[in-house]
């Protein structure tokens, strides 16, 4: 019997080759922080991104400049020979966009519309159904995402005035959840009003905090079959951005909530955009919803390690691991189900290396300058002298290779 858990049940929606919902894996997505005016910076970014492992890309679409580079990012991608479906996110000039430049809608597989960010009063669903007819005509999924920080402030009002009115009125942190999960499923009931077909409608409601996410996504879920894309919006730089969102995306994958997923991490100034798509990839596979790399297995370390030479090792097989991961996909299908493990000392080290498919148990302290190396449970040979690390790598391509 699988141990993973049962998905809630949606509709399945298809971005471009990719399909989100109903039974699909949960599908990880990025986006891009380049202006997107400047088609050669994004399109090299987004090809960073896709390369890395987000299966779907989002470029801000923010003015006239942007929307017409759309186009020319979309060919340079496809000159690269990569076809990662490519999403526009819209606000609110997104239905002048989208009106004089239909060929920027045509190269997008994705709309993302923000319902509370389109417009005021009539205007606003007058703005909101350019957009959405934009999508029925050319035959485009839309994502309702709707957003703490942009909620619909006349919904809002309406609802707190509402409350107020109630025996029991409820907090009102509580009304902000429901204005959310109301502006999404009310945006998308409009949007099937106005032709768009109900398997062409994902949602998502972010919030930037992790118990108010868990209550939202729960209560969406419990409400609605369209597919839910989850992200904790603003999570943060660093390890308070990786462990808010973690914490959060874990809940709701566990309940089966859940099926695509960004991890909005603020990166270090010049830092690595790509951060977001291998933590995004850590959670589905720790998790044991999807593979995407060989685990590396390695021991912390204590005061029993002599050196912190096992760091390295387990940095550098990470590493290269990660670089050869394009080309062993290709020719060693299952490679990502594999296991490595890098441990500093006999203690652990034997027992977990023969756990793993292949292992090393480094010397610590006081122990012989040797290291024994666990294949398939079995000791196949001992490593000694100054190229442990080199020679390591080696059984590990020649363990793939077999
Ligand atoms: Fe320490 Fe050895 Fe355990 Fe690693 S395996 S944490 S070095 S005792």
């Amino acid at each position: 019997m699988s141990s993973s858990p049962v998905r809630h049940r949606t509709v399945p929606v298809r971005v471009g080759p990719v399909t989100v919902g109903g039974d699909h894996p949960v599908v990880v997505q990025s986006m891009t922080n380049t202006d997107t005016a400047d088609a050669l910076r994004t399109a090299v970014q987004v090809a960073e991104l896709a390369r890395a492992g987000s299966e779907i890309v989002r470029i801000t679409v923010n003015s006239e400049d942007a929307a017409r580079a759309v186009p020319e990012i979309r060919e340079r991608l496809d000159a690269m020979d990569l076809d990662v479906p490519l999403v526009g996110d819209f606000h609110f000039n997104g239905h002048k966009l989208l009106t004089k430049y239909p060929e920027c809608a045509e190269a997008l597989a994705k709309l993302r519309i923000n319902p509370g960010n389109v417009g005021r009063g009539s205007k606003r669903d007058a703005q909101y159904q350019a957009m959405i007819e934009t999508a029925i005509r050319f035959d485009r999924p839309v994502r309702i995402g709707v957003n703490w920080g942009s909620l619909d402030q006349e919904l809002l009002a309406r609802m707190m005035d509402e409350n107020a009115q109630q025996p029991e009125p409820l907090e009102p942190q509580a009304v902000m959840e429901q204005a959310l999960i109301t502006s999404a499923l009310e945006s998308a009931a409009e949007a099937e009003r106005i032709g768009l077909p109900h398997d062409r409608i994902i949602l998502s409601a972010k919030v930037s905090g992790v118990q108010p996410l868990i209550r939202v996504y729960q209560d969406l879920a419990a409400r609605c079959d369209y597919p839910l894309h989850l992200g904790l919006t603003e999570a943060g730089m660093g390890a308070r951005g990786i462990v808010a969102s973690t914490a959060a995306l874990s809940v709701l994958l566990q309940q089966g909530i859940g099926d695509t997923i960004r991890i909005s991490l603020t990166p270090e100034p010049g830092g690595d955009r790509t951060q977001e798509v291998s933590v995004a990839q850590e959670i589905l596979q720790s998790m044991g919803l999807r593979s995407f790399l060989p685990s590396v297995v390695a021991c912390p370390g204590c005061g029993r390690t002599s050196s912190e030479y096992f760091q390295h090792l387990a940095q550098d097989i990470q590493s290269y691991i990660r670089q050869q991961m394009p080309t062993w996909k290709q020719h060693y299908p299952g490679v990502e189900e594999m296991t490595v493990a890098v441990m500093g000392c006999v203690v652990n080290g034997p027992g977990e290396s023969k756990h793993a498919d292949i292992g090393i148990s480094l010397p610590g302290t006081g122990e012989q300058p040797v290291a024994p190396v666990y294949e398939d449970g079995e000791k196949t040979v001992t490593l000694k002298g100054e190229h442990i690390a080199e020679d390591f790598q080696a059984r590990v391509e020649a363990y793939i290779e077999r």
